[in-house]
C-alpha cells in the first residue's frame, strides 16, 4: 500500500484526495470550504468499488489547522482508515513557482519562504498555499510534504516565448515575464494522449486546450511546453468564465483616465466581471451554449468571441510548431462541450483537422479520439486529473 494525500488549498477552502498509487485509484476526496466562518462546509466522499458515498457537515472552522483536524475526523468517522492507508507523502499544489521552481520539491522552511516570496506574483494564491502547507504539516508531521507548481511545466518556454517586449530593466527588476499556468494539467493530458496513441511523447507535437473556468492553451513539442497562453498571471490569453484574457493594456489606462477607475477595481473588473460572464451575464458554458443554440443573440455573440479567440491561438500555435500531430481538449468545457469543440475546429480541413461529428457527440468519461481515421491531425478528448499528476510527482520526489 502506497497512498499519497493531495492538497489544493485556497484562502478560505481546500480540496483533498487520497490516492492509492499502486493501482492509481482514488480512495477518498473532499472539500472544506468557507474556512474562517461559523458555517464552514465539509464534503467527504468515500469511493469504493466504483461507487461513491458522500458525507456532508456544516460547522464552525476558524482556520486551516482546524480544517485539517475536521478532515482527519471525517476519515476516522467514514473511512477509509488512514491507519490502513497511511499516506507516505502529502503533495501540495502551489500556483506560482516563478522562475525558481521547475520540479516537484520537498518542503523545507526555506522552500516555504521562497513560495511566500513569490506572493508578489500571485497575491491571492501563494500565501493561501503556504497556509495550507503549514496546517497540513501539523496534521501529518512525520511524512514528507512535496510542492508541485502550476508554472513548472512551462519552465521549458524559450526566451522568445516568455519575454514581453517591455523595457528590459523594468522587466528584470520586477520579474515580469510569461510564466504560464495549468502546467500540471497540460503535462498530464499530453502524456496520456501519447500513451493512448502508443507513440513516444518525444516524437509528438501537440496543442492542448485546457478549457475550464480558467482556460489556457499550450503548444507542446516533444513533451516540452514551448508556448502557452497565460502570462505573468492567469489573466492573459483565452476568454474565460469571468476573465478578459487578452485585452489592449491601454484599456486600463483609458478607464483609469476617463472613468477614474483605480487599480483594485480594474483588477476586479478584468478578473471577475468580464469574460463570458461580462459579455452575457452567464458564468456556465452549459447555459451559454443552450441559449446561443436557442437563438439568443447576446449568448451567440459571447460564444462567438470565445471561439474566435480559440481559433486565433490555435492558428498561432500551428505556425509555432510547424507540424501538429494532436489537438487535445480537456477540463470542464473541453471534455464536455460538443459545441465548443465543433465550432473551434470548424473549417480547418485544409490544415489537416477533420472532426468526426458523431464521435464528437459521443459522451464518455474516457480518453477518446474525435477526428476521422484519415485525419492528418488526431483530435482527442482527454479527461484531466491534476490530483493524480500531483500524486505521481510527489511520489517521484520522495
Ligand atoms: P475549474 O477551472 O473551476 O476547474 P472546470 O474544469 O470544472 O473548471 O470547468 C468548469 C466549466 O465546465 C464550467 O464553465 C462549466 O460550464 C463547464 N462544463 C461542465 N460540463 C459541461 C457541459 N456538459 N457542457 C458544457 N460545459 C460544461
Amino acid at each position: 500500500m502506497t497512498a499519497v494525500l493531495v492538497i489544493n488549498s485556497g484562502s478560505s477552502s481546500f480540496k483533498y484526495q487520497l490516492i492509492e498509487m499502486v493501482g492509481e485509484t482514488t480512495l477518498a476526496r473532499g472539500l472544506v470550504e468557507r474556512i474562517g466562518s461559523e458555517d464552514a462546509h465539509v464534503t467527504h466522499e468515500v469511493i469504493e468499488n466504483g461507487s461513491t458515498e458522500k458525507f456532508e457537515q456544516t460547522r464552525s472552522i476558524p482556520n486551516h489547522t482546524e480544517g485539517f483536524a475536521v478532515m482527519l475526523g471525517a476519515f476516522t468517522a467514514h473511512g477509509p482508515s488512514l491507519d490502513e492507508h497511511p499516506p507516505v507523502a502529502v503533495g501540495h499544489r502551489v500556483v506560482h513557482g516563478g522562475a525558481r521552481f521547475f520540479e516537484p520539491t520537498v518542503v523545507t522552511d526555506l522552500v516555504k519562504i521562497n513560495i511566500q516570496d513569490l506572493s508578489e506574483l500571485a497575491p491571492l494564491h501563494n500565501p493561501a498555499n503556504v497556509d495550507g502547507i503549514t496546517a497540513a504539516q501539523e496534521s501529518f508531521p512525520d511524512v514528507p510534504h512535496v510542492v508541485v507548481f502550476d508554472t513548472a511545466f512551462h519552465q521549458t518556454l524559450p526566451p522568445a516565448a516568455y519575454t514581453y517586449a517591455l523595457d528590459a530593466e523594468t522587466a528584470k527588476r520586477y520579474r515580469v515575464r510569461k510564466y504560464g499556468f495549468h502546467g500540471t494539467s497540460h503535462k498530464f493530458v499530453s502524456e496520456e494522449a501519447a500513451r493512448f496513441l502508443g507513440r513516444e511523447n518525444s516524437d509528438l507535437n501537440q496543442i492542448v486546450l485546457h478549457l475550464g473556468n480558467g482556460a489556457s492553451m499550450t503548444a507542446v513539442r516533444g513533451g516540452e511546453s514551448v508556448e502557452t497562453s497565460m502570462g505573468l498571471t492567469p489573466l492573459e490569453g483565452l476568454v474565460m468564465g469571468t476573465r478578459t484574457g487578452d485585452i489592449d493594456p491601454a484599456v486600463a489606462f483609458h478607464l483609469h483616465r476617463r472613468a477614474d477607475i483605480g487599480v483594485a477595481e480594474l483588477d476586479d473588473l478584468f478578473n471577475k466581471r468580464s469574460g463570458i460572464y461580462g459579455l452575457s451575464g452567464l458564468k456556465d458554458m452549459r447555459d451559454l451554449t443552450v441559449k446561443a443554440n436557442a437563438g439568443d443573440a447576446t449568448a451567440r455573440a459571447a460564444l462567438d468571441v470565445y471561439v474566435h479567440r480559440l481559433k486565433q491561438y490555435l492558428g498561432g500555435y500551428f505556425f509555432q510548431l510547424g507540424r501538429v500531430d494532436t489537438i487535445i481538449f480537456t477540463a470542464g468545457i473541453g471534455e464536455n462541450s460538443v459545441d465548443v469543440r465543433a465550432e473551434t475546429l470548424a473549417g480547418l480541413e485544409n490544415f489537416g483537422v477533420n472532426v468526426d461529428a458523431a464521435r464528437n457527440e459521443q459522451r464518455s468519461d474516457s480518453i477518446r479520439v474525435i477526428s476521422t481515421d484519415d485525419s492528418p491531425v488526431t483530435v482527442l478528448v482527454v479527461p484531466t486529473n491534476e490530483e493524480l499528476e500531483i500524486a505521481r510527482q510527489t511520489l517521484s520526489a520522495v
